[in-house]
């Protein structure tokens, strides 16, 4: 891996006041333990400090949190059960929500800001971020759950269309229930209201419904455009997310092809690795900017206080780390 400066420009200061590299969805907790991860809604001395030499010593050196609110018992009112309510789903895959959900709320978010911001004044490069889930009829009350807290940036996810999570192994089945067409316009729907919708800054992980290797014969090229033109009118970014290479998808969320539709739409971009654990923070950070350079991109943004800056993209780095 070559050295990766920090890049002097304009937008982003004095050389060495704040690095353009940045990774923008990370986790602190993980969905299955590895060895010495912090308990559920713990934040240990030095977990932080752990991602960040992580990330550094892949030249990445901006680090944003971006933690599941659902995993949060703040929002567990708001959210609710939401997969009694989905009428469309038949009971396995309401059960493997079931399964999965409740048992997953086990932070806090006073917590995590707590750690973010205790982070911040230590000095480490860090960013206060959020993942939030789209469900359509209870984002006014998560926008409002949320408010208080000084965001850096918000990323938006559809995991779960209604009752339904596209990305769970155990309900792939889904897909040839619903006929791949129609599963895929139920989610590309949802993914565009939420694009639509202006109430991010970042869409996650915009093609997330391959995570598993389940994909259309034809890429939905029309619903890429649409997703791109909603971004676009709305000034909201999309992440080139790392973590499908690590995945039976083995690419990049989103595509190539979904990336040039952004990019024709003049869709700004960020990075993230979607790392749930410090070893991961960072990884796959060359593959992004290769692809998001062979797009025609040549910045990113980066995001403070819910304003962005665009920072030149660095394209020197290995893309086999
Ligand atoms: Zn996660
Ligand atoms: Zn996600």
């Amino acid at each position: 891996m070559q050295d990766l400066s920090p890049v002097s420009s304009q937008s982003c200061g004095p050389p060495g006041s704040f690095p353009a590299v940045g990774d923008y969805h990370l986790h602190l907790h993980p969905h299955d333990p590895y060895p010495g991860a912090p308990d559920p809604g713990e934040y240990p001395d030095g977990l932080i400090e752990a991602y960040v030499e992580a990330a550094a010593a892949r030249g990445v050196t901006e680090l944003g949190f971006s933690e599941h609110l659902y995993r949060c018992v703040e929002a567990a009112p708001i959210l609710g059960r939401f997969w009694e309510t989905d009428p469309t789903i038949p009971a396995s895959v309401a059960g493997a929500t079931e399964a999965f959900v409740p048992a997953e709320q086990n932070l806090s978010l006073e917590s995590y800001v707590a750690a973010v911001l205790g982070a911040k004044e230590r000095g480490l490069p860090v960013l206060l971020g959020l993942e939030i889930d789209f469900f359509p009829e209870n984002l006014d009350a998560v926008l409002d759950l949320i408010d208080p807290y000084p965001w850096d940036y918000l990323i938006g996810s559809v995991h779960w269309v209604g009752g339904w999570a596209v990305d769970s192994s155990a309900t792939q089945g889904e897909f040839e229930r619903r006929g791949p067409e129609q599963a895929h316009d139920d989610y590309y729907r949802t993914l565009t209201a939420l694009a639509g919708s202006g109430a991010v800054d970042v869409l996650g992980h915009v093609d997330l419904t391959k995570k598993y290797g389940y994909r259309l014969e034809a890429e939905p090229l029309h619903w890429y455009r649409r997703v791109a033109a909603a971004a676009s009118l709305s000034t909201t970014a999309v992440e080139i997310n790392t973590n499908g290479l690590r995945l039976p998808a083995s690419e990049l969320y989103p595509s190539p092809a979904f990336l040039a539709e952004c990019a024709a739409a003049e869709v700004d971009i960020v990075v993230g690795s979607d790392a749930h654990r410090p070893a991961d923070a960072g990884r796959g950070y060359g593959s992004a900017i290769e692809a998001a350079t062979a797009a025609g991109y040549e910045h990113r943004v980066r995001f403070a206080r819910r304003t962005r800056t665009k920072v030149p993209l660095i394209g020197s780095h290995d893309p086999n780390e």
